[in-house]
């Protein structure tokens, strides 16, 4: 009854199986993993620090990701912000009094101002405050930001992301100043909400590679399943496991 009144005020329907109700209801909400594991894209760019996932980029995990980032259903960024959690918890391991330091991946110039909106810093947000609650010393620094000049990523090769992207992000002084003044010492990861071909993540660290800041990790929500080869058929040689590896949490 609640959840038929809840679609009757609102339209809203659960993101993962479509019924009428919440934007995630109590039975997709209990499949989402619990786990994450490292899960790195093939081919793995030159250098890029272990990416962490709670799973595959399909399904629940990616409707969520698409109803928050392009859909405007903004109360998703809780949950995936819990999910987050999931994949720096993995990447940090437990708390050991590290200051535990989670930069956002920066959207696109104009991209996240156009809708009023960062997905992405309101993930690392919400996955800072369920880091605290967990004891760790963590706080989120969004201290890079994009550079002009970037095309949509959509549809690129591997190897033209990498091109399209190279140099596309700077960390400037003052957000580094301000985080030296609140830690002086830490761990960092770069926090996204999906890792595709790992070419904007290994831009990132890059970019704070230059200023001394060395990631020990990239954490994400989903990280899509290793690409076969970009142009020809598949020949059945080629149907090897996905790069997740085993049991990608349950979603
Ligand atoms: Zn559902």
């Amino acid at each position: 009854m609640r959840d038929a009144a809840l679609d009757l005020l609102t339209g809203s329907t659960c993101v993962g199986c479509s019924r009428p109700g919440r934007m995630l209801c109590p039975s997709c909400r209990a499949v989402l993993p619990t786990t994450a594991v490292r899960s790195w894209p093939s081919p793995v760019p030159a250098g890029l620090v272990p990416p962490w996932a709670t799973g595959e980029y399909a399904d629940t995990l990616r409707a969520l990701v698409v109803g928050h980032k392009d859909r405007g259903q903004w109360s998703l960024a809780r949950v995936l912000a819990g999910l987050l959690a999931v994949s720096v918890r993995a990447a940090a391991g437990p708390p050991d009094g590290t200051p535990l330091v989670l930069v956002p991946v920066p959207s696109r110039p104009g991209s996240s101002r156009r809708r009023g909106y960062d997905p992405t810093g309101a993930l690392v947000r919400g996955a800072v405050r369920v880091l605290v609650r967990e004891s760790y010393d963590a706080l989120g620094a969004a201290l890079l930001v994009s550079r002009g000049g970037v095309v949509d990523q959509a549809g690129l090769t591997a190897t033209e992301r990498a091109a399209n992207l190279a140099g596309s992000m700077c960390c400037p002084a003052p957000g580094l100043r301000r985080l030296a003044a609140r830690r002086t010492r830490a761990r960092v990861v770069l926090c996204d909400d999906v890792l595709t071909t790992g070419a904007t993540a290994r831009e990132a660290q890059r970019a704070l590679s230059a200023v001394g800041l060395e990631p020990a990790a990239v954490a994400v929500v989903a990280a899509t399943r290793r690409r076969l080869p970009e142009v020809g058929t598949v020949s059945p040689s080629h149907s090897g496991p996905p790069s997740l590896g085993p049991a990608p949490g349950r979603g």
